[in-house]
């Protein structure tokens, strides 16, 4: 093996990572000397949200279960309201992106400490990244401000999580792995967790589609999602997150189904221009061809393939092909815009992805 210069800035994050970890929450809050705390949670998990108000008693001052998808300012500003209203001290957020977007909008404005509990793959507890939604544009930016102080994973806050929702946000973690592998920041250390990660979620998802309460199953995937989120932290993405950012933005599209849709076409577009990338993910996949064992990694774990399925108006790929090649990441193959057209038309349609792209 011969090592190359490179750059690592390790971030600080403190993790809690196990079953029934939930339990430590009251020590965890007390470490980090919150005394007024705002749970965010998002709708669907309210249940959720007033179980940890219940452990924290009278250390929580607000909950808002309130957090959607995409983080919009406007919901942002309304739980900004509620938390200064309540002096809050910190923030306890409880779920997936959505409702650790909001805690990191939160953050960002106000500098509050931060402990989240995933209860997805989405890794976004482990990233200093924060994407917004302003009149239909989704803006991104990193700062340390946003990353959360403590993540406490608790594999049994998973079991619950749909069938049809593991597997996409699978699908999502693995992208940022995927990605890093050739992010042009990407050093051994990089290397190795993204290597952990896609090789964890890549055994993992199929035995919780077999069997959606697979103990270790579960472990392997939380396990997995943690070192995807840790390479999307510390590395920047190519066309790929690009992309899924860009349709977040302008169409809404849901979140993990998109990503999950997306990246054999996003990755069929870049692996010739790596082809060291490419061995690597056949190997971890154990076949011959990464994309075609990646499309029908997903065609067998049941997600969506296309996404005018996701409610993508076919009149929106010129767009997407524009927005998506405005400002773009930096990426392995050149992005020319009749090339992503062509990719987001075939990915819009839920076509085979272009293996000689
Ligand atoms: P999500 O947080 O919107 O969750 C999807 C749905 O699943 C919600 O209804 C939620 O309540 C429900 N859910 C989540 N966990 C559950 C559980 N264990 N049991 C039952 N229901 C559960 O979806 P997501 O894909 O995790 O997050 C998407 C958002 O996160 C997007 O806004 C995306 O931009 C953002 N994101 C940000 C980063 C980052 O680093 N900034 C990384 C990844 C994703």
């Amino acid at each position: 093996m011969i090592v190359s210069n490179f750059i690592h800035d390790a971030l600080p994050a403190r993790v809690i990572f196990g079953r029934g970890t939930l339990r430590q929450l009251p020590e965890e809050v007390a470490r980090l000397k919150l005394e007024r705390i705002l749970v965010i949670s998002a709708a669907g998990q309210n249940s959720q949200a007033h179980e940890i108000a219940m452990r924290l008693e009278s250390r929580v001052a607000a909950v808002f279960p309130g957090a959607v998808m995409h983080t919009p300012t406007e919901v942002t500003d309304r739980a900004l309201v509620l938390a200064v209203a309540r002096r809050v001290d910190g923030i306890v957020a409880i779920g997936g992106g959505s409702a650790i977007g909001l805690s990191k909008a939160i953050a960002l404005r106000t500098d509050l400490p931060q402990l989240v509990i995933p209860t997805t793959y989405a890794g976004s507890e482990a990233t200093p990244i924060l994407g917004e939604t302003s009149q239909g544009e989704k803006i991104t930016q990193r700062s340390m401000k946003v990353l959360p102080e403590s993540i406490l994973y608790d594999v049994d806050l998973t079991m619950e999580l749909p069938l049809s929702m593991s597997m996409t946000s699978g699908l999502n973690a693995m992208a940022h792995a995927a990605e890093a592998f050739y992010s042009p920041d990407r050093n051994p250390l990089i290397d190795l967790m993204a290597e952990a990660g896609l090789g964890a979620l890549i055994s993992a998802l199929p035995r919780i589609w077999a069997r959606s309460d697979d103990v270790t199953g579960r472990c392997d995937a939380l396990y997995g999602a943690w070192m995807c989120g840790s390479c999307l932290g510390s590395v920047g993405m190519g066309l790929h997150h690009k992309i899924c950012h860009t349709l977040g933005g302008a169409f809404g599209l849901p979140h993990a189904e998109m990503h999950a849709v997306m990246l054999p076409h996003t990755l069929a577009y870049n692996l010739a221009a790596v082809p060291n990338v490419s061995d690597r993910i056949a190997r971890l996949f154990d076949q011959q061809n990464p994309i075609v064992a990646l499309e029908d990694f997903a065609r067998g774990l049941g997600v969506p393939r296309a996404l005018r399925d996701l409610g993508m108006p076919e009149e929106g790929i010129d767009l997407a092909a524009d927005l998506a090649v405005k400002k773009p990441y930096p990426n392995p193959r050149l992005i020319e815009r009749e090339a992503v057209r062509a990719m987001l038309a075939r990915a819009w349609a839920g076509e085979y992805p272009r293996l000689t792209e």
